[in-house]
């Protein structure tokens, strides 16, 4: 059994424990009620810790770990419209320019906002 994580919110080593059986992958959780009784904020070998039942698996629960604690931001990459090769935001699903969206499908009845925009001038 390894030690996978360590937070200071229980109840986020709940959530991670539950995201990470949904992948198949056991987990056992430590500490769960120590913060509870140290009344002020502990030092981190009182905090909730998470562990992987199975060594096999550490290498793969770590990587899920990794994504589904990184914010939103990082994980979603800027793309090119593959209509007019304008940069797209990660965060946008289409494009502000020509209001296509990632695949390049004219997303109907949409007006782009850069058509939006003009036609308020
Ligand atoms: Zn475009």
């Amino acid at each position: 059994m390894k030690r996978l994580h360590c937070s200071m919110d229980p109840l986020m080593i709940g959530h991670l424990k539950n995201v990470l059986a949904t992948f198949g992958i056991k987990c056992v959780t430590k500490k769960m009620d120590l913060i509870s009784a140290a009344g002020q904020l502990p030092p981190t070998e009182c905090w909730p810790e998470l562990w992987v039942v199975d060594d096999d698996k550490l290498a793969k629960a770590k990587d899920i770990l990794r994504k589904s604690l990184a914010p939103l931001s990082s994980v979603k990459k800027s793309w090119l419209c593959q209509n007019c090769d304008e940069k797209i935001e990660g965060q946008f699903s289409e494009c502000w320019n020509c209001g296509c969206d990632r695949a390049g499908n004219q997303a109907r009845g949409v007006v782009p906002l850069a058509r939006r925009a003009r036609l308020r001038r």
